[in-house]
């Protein structure tokens, strides 16, 4: 691939798509920054912020959630805003980059004991002895200034067997002795390299709730795929298991693949050819989509974003639903959907983009199609991490998780007559969207 090829490839993703999102960052609607007598700056809101209207009980902890929280924002400011607004669930992690001290000054000078902090694990890096594990989440608190964690997670646990992981359970146990863990949970969203198709998100799940040891899940669960989650929520219902939600705005893809097709379209040069390629296998799709949009006068995404929150909450087996947010705008339109429920013109507009445009979203803890792959190419993870970029705005980061991606990447896609697309359940275009993945996560 040519140098030249690079640069017109990262001008026009500069240009179009992260030029949108960056524009957006800097809107902060009815939000203003003060500074504060030490000199950092605060965010305040003014009277019309919309706050949060629902709080719900987090099953066995006995916390009262908002029915909203905060999931991966990359923006301190963001958080802080939420907070204020009455948001009282932060998600993060260890592997989220920087994130652990960003919470940490967030949260400085507030009501500790009004916040319910949860964190994560990777079991499969870093020391995981007892006394490394330990080690790590010592770390987390030094890192985010606080004396203990509400609920420390197990990241991903692809398989059952990884439930019994005993010395985490070790190294719970002791940091629940002497109170620097309140609780220990679990997340899910599927699938890995290493999967077994056998291993859904349901199954580890519904083991972790028998396991007992569990209190609080995190799983991934939205209106264009319910079958891994519902039955997993009900029996968190019976159990009291904490649940909060992941992935549940699966929209933004069509609307952002399609400003890349025409923005590519316009410029009409210095396109890699697997790019081109990814496109014509994928437009065919996406123009029947477009049909769709049409018809149901779907042209704004934020409309079917919000119906697909309002989806999530009217379930009431869910405690709360963290939010990924880039900007102030977006934030204010998601705090006026706390404490509401889905409308039957909502419902409407789902199941138009479900027929619509359902077939170009990869349903996160899937999975269903990898054995078909020759290569072992790891369909799933590669769309999240496709997904992460584009939707959630974390490009560096997904371009650092496909690198680390062992074995088959999705370049053997361009030589492959696609033996995957044909199981697929939901008709994804696969090849087509590995094609693009690739050519944009592997940006150098
Ligand atoms: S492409 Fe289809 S079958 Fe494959 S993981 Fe995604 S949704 Fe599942
Ligand atoms: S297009 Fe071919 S190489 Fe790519 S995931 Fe599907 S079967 Fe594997």
């Amino acid at each position: 691939m040519g140098n030249k090829t690079r640069i017109g490839r990262r001008n026009f993703l500069k240009n179009s798509v992260l030029g949108m999102i960056g524009a957006g960052v800097v809107s902060k609607g009815a939000w203003a920054k003060e500074r504060e007598g030490n000199g950092t700056f605060q965010e305040t809101a003014d009277k019309t912020t919309p706050k949060i209207k629902d709080y719900r009980i987090l099953g066995r902890t006995g916390f009262k959630v908002s029915d909203l929280a905060t999931g991966s924002i990359q923006e301190e400011g963001l958080i802080a805003a939420m907070l204020d607004a009455g948001v009282n669930y932060i998600d993060t992690a260890e592997s989220y980059p920087g994130h652990h001290r960003m919470i940490g000054n967030v949260i400085k000078g507030r009501d500790r004991k009004s916040i319910f902090i949860t964190s994560k694990m990777l079991m499969e890096e870093g020391d995981t002895s007892k006394e490394g594990l330990i080690k790590r989440v010592r770390k987390a608190l030094e890192d985010m200034g606080t004396e203990y964690i509400d609920c420390m997670m197990m990241h991903m646990p692809e398989k059952v067997e990884f439930l019994k992981h005993e010395r985490f359970h070790a190294a719970m146990q002791e940091l629940k002795t002497e109170g620097r863990v309140r609780f220990v949970g679990i997340s899910n969203h599927g699938s890995f390299w290493f999967r077994d198709p056998e291993e859904t998100m349901e199954k580890v799940l519904l083991a972790a709730a028998e396991d007992g040891r569990f209190d609080v899940f995190l799983m991934a669960y939205n209106f264009l795929q319910m079958d891994q989650a519902e039955r997993v929520l009900e029996v968190c219902k019976e159990k009291k298991i904490g649940t909060s939600l992941m992935k549940s705005t699966p929209v933004a893809k069509y609307y952002i693949l399609k400003t890349r097709v025409e923005q590519l379209e316009k410029e009409g040069k210095d396109i890699h050819p697997l790019y081109k390629m990814g496109l014509t296998r994928f437009k065919d799709k996406a123009d029947r989509a477009e049909q769709f949009i049409q018809k149901y006068d779907l042209k704004n995404p934020e409309e079917i974003r919000e119906a697909a929150i309002r989806f999530v909450l009217s379930n009431p087996n869910v405690n709360t639903v963290c939010c990924t947010l880039k900007t102030y705008d977006e934030m204010e339109r998601i705090l006026r959907l706390s404490g509401t429920k889905l409308s039957i013109k909502d419902k409407a507009k789902l199941a138009a983009y479900e027929a619509g445009c359902g077939e170009l979203y990869c349903r996160h803890a899937c999975g269903v199609c990898e054995p078909r792959c020759p290569h072992g190419v790891p369909v799933n993870t590669i769309m999240r991490y496709n997904h992460y970029f584009m939707a959630q705005g974390l490009e560096k980061e997904a371009m650092l998780k496909y690198a680390d991606i062992p074995g088959a990447k999705a370049d053997v896609c361009a030589e492959c007559p696609g033996h995957c697309e044909a199981a697929c359940p939901y008709g994804v275009p696969i090849q087509g969207m590995l094609i693009l993945a690739h050519d944009q996560l592997s940006l150098a």
